[in-house]
């Protein structure tokens, strides 16, 4: 499916990039205000790795693919709605409008525009981890914690702000810190041994179990160590350097860049927004919706002068 919308127009009054939670949240909103509004997508979510989103409102324990799949769906019964199942390579501004173009030279105008491309995780290179993703490696206790309530869970450390993941994660279940080689303050470490978290200073050598699942971790020790879930968390960056290029103002967060937007999601250039996991920190299904929503009634407004 390339398109949704047989009408061929590449004239919109808001080209929405990026057709995943934000994305499609935003341009339901911009189709029900009646604009004309192209989609561009390129169907690679960023929970995709996940059989099940939790906490989503009504989507509890749904595959990410199954709730994006009828969103599209739905987004696609209006009629101002155009979709294309391309990459977006470039946004320029021309005058008091934007021209996005398509990896394929196809060139689309808009009003205003907004970002919702998502991150790009990367993970560390410990062998067994990056296939675990999503499965048995985890970035968050919220979304992936019920699943594994009072079972031996681990937390791999990536910050100094890893030990207070471990303290959280223990709401869940028994909990070790896997220092992998990094060193922990020692006043810290007897906090977290007072709240119940055991601290493992080894490097990890890999992780082990059958499929997808984990059973246990392998150390640089020669020692295994039972475990059944490991939370990392990822460092991300933007999936698309349209934000680069568009020059629009950068946060850096210990957990990546993000797009700096105000209150009603507009970004440091003028009739461009940001919505989703680019533009806030922490991240999660609801919040990427709710983004979309205030992202699209501030465009509307703006595009009616308001
Ligand atoms: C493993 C994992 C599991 C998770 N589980 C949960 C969970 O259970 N519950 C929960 O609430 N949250 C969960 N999250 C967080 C959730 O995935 C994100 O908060 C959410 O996906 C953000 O939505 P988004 O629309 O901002 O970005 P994304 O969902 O990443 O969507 C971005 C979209 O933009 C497209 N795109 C990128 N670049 C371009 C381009 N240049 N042109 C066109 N299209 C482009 C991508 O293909 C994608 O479809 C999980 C995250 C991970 C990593």
């Amino acid at each position: 499916m390339t398109e949704l919308n047989a009408a061929g127009t590449t004239e919109h009054d808001v080209v929405v990039v990026g057709g995943a939670f934000a994305g499609l949240s935003a341009a339901t909103y911009l189709a029900r205000a009646r604009r004309t509004v192209c989609v561009m997508d390129t169907r690679r979510p960023r929970n995709r790795f996940a059989d099940a989103a939790h906490g989503v409102l009504g989507f509890d324990g749904t595959a990410p693919v199954d709730i994006l799949a009828r969103a599209r769906t739905q987004v696609a019964a209006y009629p101002t709605v155009r979709w294309r199942e391309r990459e977006a390579v470039r946004v320029e501004p021309q005058g008091d409008r934007f021209a996005v173009t398509l990896d394929d030279g196809e060139v689309h105008m808009a009003r205003k525009v907004v970002l919702a491309f998502g991150l790009r995780d990367e993970l560390p290179d410990i062998p067994g981890l990056p296939e675990r993703w999503g499965h048995s490696v985890l970035h968050c206790p919220y979304c992936h914690g019920f699943e594994f309530a009072d079972r031996e869970l681990g937390v791999l450390y990536r910050m100094p702000s890893s030990a207070h993941h471990a303290r959280l994660v223990a709401e869940w279940g028994p909990v070790t810190l896997y220092l992998n080689g990094a060193t922990l303050d020692a006043q810290l470490r007897n906090e977290l041994t007072a709240h119940g978290v055991s601290v493992v200073a080894e490097h990890l050598v890999s992780l082990e179990g059958p499929g997808q699942t984990l059973t246990h971790v392998e150390l640089a020790n020669g020692t295994q160590r039972r475990l059944e879930a490991l939370y990392v968390a990822p460092e991300s960056c933007l999936a698309s350097p349209i934000a680069a290029q568009l020059g629009v103002a950068l946060d850096h967060t210990p957990l990546g860049p993000i797009i700096r937007t105000d209150a009603h999601k507009q970004t440091s250039v003028p009739g461009v927004y940001a919505a989703g996991d680019i533009a806030r920190a922490p991240h999660s299904v609801s919040w990427a919706v709710a983004d979309g929503v205030t992202a699209a009634t501030a465009v509307h407004r703006a595009l009616i002068g308001m």
